[in-house]
């Protein structure tokens, strides 16, 4: 949709982390990010779209987005990078619930040199499956924006 995602070798180690840690895309995110599976838990389905935005990928994010609450279209930022996803809480969003909460710290770096900025998203995520996926919501709130 964007035109700007950005490949990522399957033996990489994945973008999110990794489930377990250091596991690498192919066996963690990318199944869930190429629509190859539906996520089983909101955490899965949470980490797929952090790394989503690392690769700049705005088809996943659009198509995992509630229909409800999703805008027209999901433009990744090519210019951000981000370098590092911590999972902080997660409240229900296993595989037989229909609601779940995921908290997260997710840490990006833009620009090179004197120009470099960082930051990071402090997000309560709400999640809601409907026929059997996944679903982003809405931030519950946010504890720190850009
Ligand atoms: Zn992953």
């Amino acid at each position: 949709m964007s035109g700007a995602e950005q490949t990522l070798a399957p033996d990489a180690p994945c973008p999110c982390g990794g489930v377990p840690e250091g596991a690498t895309f192919a066996r963690c995110c990318a199944p869930v990010v190429e629509g190859e599976r539906v996520a089983a838990t909101a955490e899965e389905l949470m980490r797929s779209r952090y790394t989503a935005y690392a690769l700049a990928d705005g088809t996943h994010l659009y198509t995992s987005w509630h229909p409800r609450t999703r805008p027209d279209r999901v433009d990744p930022e090519p210019w951000v990078r981000w370098v590092g996803l911590e999972v902080l809480d997660v409240v229900d969003g296993d595989a037989g619930a229909d609601t779940g909460v995921v908290e997260f710290r997710a840490s990006w770096v833009a620009g090179e040199g004197r120009t470099r900025q960082r930051g990071e998203v402090h997000e309560r995520s709400r999640f809601a499956r409907r026929a059997g996926r996944w679903f982003y919501v809405a931030p519950e709130n946010e504890v720190t924006g850009r």
